[in-house]
């Protein structure tokens, strides 16, 4: 198989590189389980925009609170600047945010000192991802390939030449492409306790590792505060901050407040696991009924009807809520377009690290994070596009014929980097 650009990913950061690139190159995205199910479209309390030219100091002042003061300041500048003609990209491909009249809305999430996200009701993610997945769709050069695994890079004389990947019937092939672009989303799946699909399980870093392209701050990896706790065994859904920004209070087992419920995520975290240690308990309780029926029917509709699937009424009792693994700050180390160590090689999204988030992403910077970036990289991309004409390798598939023991080698690749990192 042969293509210019191959982008490896069907969330937020691999569609909007699609959507930026050029249209006479060929481009072929691959997404390992079905299209739609990215963490993009899980999303659910918004994305984040700078609401006025007055505001920047304190979004980037906030984003670098969030993150310890370890954010790289430029790539937060540059997100911060960029955000207006993203989100006024988005709403030229249909994306819908809430508004009252014509003015948009925002609201405000944990770490954030005014209200500057904007949402649709409470699957923002999925209101983005399907509008961009419907424009690429329509475009002629792009060629999407859903339940097809990238399972690892073809690297010669130091330059990214493609991948080596397995289709939706097993089969394992390679493609030759001229540029590979990474966005492959996150690690959740390696966790017992996520909120990211399972499918998840960190492909570029292994692939990265294997090849020693470099990681940035694997270990900085996020838990979110306030998932439903449940038994059974999955994805642990997540109860979004931005019910928390709208008035949602945290209880302790006799009913007391124990915590500022809008302290950033790894705080908040920290002071609902003493509760837990304190009380002996799985999980402290989480009230949504300050908002009132109505700001819950209408802002939250989706977490109203799931908590109800599970037994809880949110409009007239507290529910469970546990920590879990959420989000992945570290990544495949890249400067600001997105080019990694290796030539030809890209990534993008929450695979890359530009080093927005630190040590600690500040809520909704995420989906802006993976658009800003993947436009940038896609832009740089085509400013350097050159097409290279040497045939490509020939590659032993062998390694690859244990989709079972891959995936284990990856995990324990994975871990065993994060592991060392963290006892440095
Ligand atoms: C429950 C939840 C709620 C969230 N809420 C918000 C929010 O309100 N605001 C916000 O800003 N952020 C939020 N986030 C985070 C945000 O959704 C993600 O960080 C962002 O969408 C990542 O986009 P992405 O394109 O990098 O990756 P993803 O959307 O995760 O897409 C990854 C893609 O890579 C593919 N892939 C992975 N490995 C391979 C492989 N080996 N071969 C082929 N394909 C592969 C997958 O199939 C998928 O298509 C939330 C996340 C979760 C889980």
């Amino acid at each position: 198989m042969e293509t210019d650009i191959l982008i490896v990913g069907s969330g937020v950061a691999g569609l909007f590189c699609a959507l930026h690139l050029p249209r006479q190159y060929r481009v072929l995205l691959l997404s390992k389980d079905a299209l739609d199910r990215s963490d993009s479209y899980l999303a659910q309390g918004g994305i984040c925009v700078l609401p006025e030219a007055a505001d920047e100091d304190a979004f980037f002042e906030d984003t670098m609170r969030a993150g310890h003061y370890e954010n790289n300041p430029d790539a937060v500048r540059t997100m911060i600047r960029s955000s207006r003609g993203v989100i006024d990209e988005l709403i030229a491909a249909g994306v819908s945010f809430a508004r009252r009249g014509e003015e948009l809305l925002f609201t405000r999430e944990g770490g954030h000192s005014r209200p500057r996200i904007l949402f649709h009701e409470d699957i923002t993610g999925r209101e983005i991802t399907s509008k961009l997945l419907a424009r690429v769709r329509a475009l002629p050069n792009v060629t999407l390939l859903p339940h097809t695994t990238m399972l690892d890079l073809i690297e010669e004389d130091g330059r990214c030449r493609g991948a080596v990947l397995r289709d939706a019937s097993g089969a394992l092939l390679t493609v030759s492409a001229q540029y590979t672009v990474l966005a492959c989303g996150g690690i959740g799946g390696l966790f017992r306790h996520s909120t990211n699909y399972r499918h998840l399980t960190g492909d570029a870093l292994a692939v990265c590792l294997r090849h020693g392209v470099p990681l940035e701050h694997p270990d900085y990896i996020q838990i979110h505060p306030t998932t439903l706790y449940s038994e059974k065994p999955g994805r642990r859904f997540l109860i979004s901050e931005s019910v928390r920004g709208e008035g949602a209070v945290l209880l302790g087992r006799n009913g007391e407040r124990f915590a500022d419920e809008l302290l950033p995520r790894d705080r908040l975290t920290a002071a609902i696991r003493a509760q837990m240690e304190k009380e002996g308990s799985q999980f402290v309780r989480l009230s949504l009924l300050p908002l009132g029926r109505e700001k819950i029917l209408s802002h939250f509709p989706h977490i109203y009807s799931r908590c109800l699937e599970e037994g809880y009424d949110v409009t007239r009792e507290p529910i469970p809520v546990v920590p879990a693994q959420h989000y992945f700050m570290g990544g495949v180390k890249v400067d600001l377009d997105g080019c990694t160590s290796l030539p030809r090689l890209y990534a993008v999204g929450e695979t890359s690290c530009t080093g927005v988030h630190g040590a600690n992403r500040l809520a909704s910077n995420s989906l802006l994070e993976s658009l800003v970036f993947a436009r940038r990289a896609a832009l740089h991309l085509s400013e350097h596009y050159r097409a290279d004409t040497a045939p490509l390798p020939p590659v032993d598939l062998s390694p690859y014929a244990d989709a079972r023991a891959l995936a284990e080698t990856n995990k324990k690749l994975i871990l065993t980097e994060i592991e060392r990192v963290q006892t440095r």
